[in-house]
């Protein structure tokens, strides 16, 4: 649900599958730039303590002096905190290792919940002029994950075409359902993109067969396919889109990009 009172928010999308390695943050940086690159306003908020989106835009961990960490528990201008990258529209809230003594320090604090959710609702936030924000969640289902779903308007979930990739899916329905049972009722699914997926292989067809089956229209109609480019661009310290503009994988978040904001104009208008 649109906040009324706050009629030009972003849109918060929490990218989440409690699996490692299954594409999480090179889906985020690399849908997070091609919203940027078809004009969008978009900050990524890096919720994993490896901090692999921050390393993957460009930030190095000496000049992550502040971060995610503060924004959910310190005490700090949000300007500290929001850093530029070098793409055009595109920010950053970094993330270091401190971020997960931040998992343990939030048991003991009352609205433990809802601290993420508070710190990206902050006045200081309209300067940014966002339209969507895009959290890339740790590979577990911890307090953090919870803090980007209470957060969150929806969830994209990244979908590694392998063995088993379904089952672990309802691991993560169900915590969606509980989500929206104890403090975000409106919590949407975004939709599920299949990554890593190879035509050549049998498994990869099947396992996008199973996820058109079961889940129908959650499904996007984009599929990111495997492609070394996509793997070598954050050792480049830029998102694919920039590393190599043409290459398939760049294409493919290009169309990923377009699908999430027209299911969004529909749903705005
Ligand atoms: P997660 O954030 O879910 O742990 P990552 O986005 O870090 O997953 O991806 C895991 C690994 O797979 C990384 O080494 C990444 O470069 C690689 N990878 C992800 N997507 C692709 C792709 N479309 N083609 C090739 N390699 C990919
Ligand atoms: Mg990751």
């Amino acid at each position: 649900m649109p906040d009324l009172s706050r009629p030009n928010a972003p849109k918060i999308i929490a990218v989440a599958n409690q699996k490692g390695g299954v594409g999480k943050t090179t889906t985020t940086i690399n849908l997070a730039a091609a919203m940027a690159e078809a004009g969008k306003k978009v900050l990524v908020v890096d919720l994993d303590p490896q901090g692999n989106a921050s390393t993957g835009l460009g930030i190095e961990v000496d000049d992550r002096e502040f971060t995610t960490y503060d924004l959910i528990l310190g005490d700090v201008a949000l300007t500290s905190v929001v850093t530029p990258t070098a793409t055009p529209g595109l920010a950053i809230v970094p993330a270091t290792v401190d971020l997960s003594s931040a998992d343990i320090e939030l048991i003991s604090n009352e609205k433990r919940s809802f601290l993420l959710h508070d710190a990206l609702r902050q006045p200081e936030m309209d300067i940014y002029a966002l339209d969507y924000i895009l959290i890339d969640c740790p590979p577990s289902l911890n307090l953090l994950t919870v803090n980007a779903m209470i957060a969150a308007d929806s969830v994209l979930v990244p979908l590694q075409s392998e063995f088993f990739a379904l089952e672990g899916l309802s691991q993560l329905m169900l915590t969606i359902r509980e989500v929206r049972q104890s403090g975000n009722k409106d919590l949407r699914i975004e939709g599920i993109v299949l990554t890593m997926y190879d035509t050549r292989n049998n498994l990869s067809l099947q396992v996008e067969q199973d996820a058109r089956d079961n889940l129908g229209e959650l499904v996007f109609a984009t599929r990111i396919p495997r492609n070394v480019r996509v793997s070598e661009a954050p050792s480049f310290a830029m998102p694919v889109l920039t590393y190599d503009t043409a290459s398939k994988g760049a294409q493919a978040y290009r169309a990923l990009a377009q699908e999430v904001l027209t299911k969004n104009m529909k749903t705005a208008a």
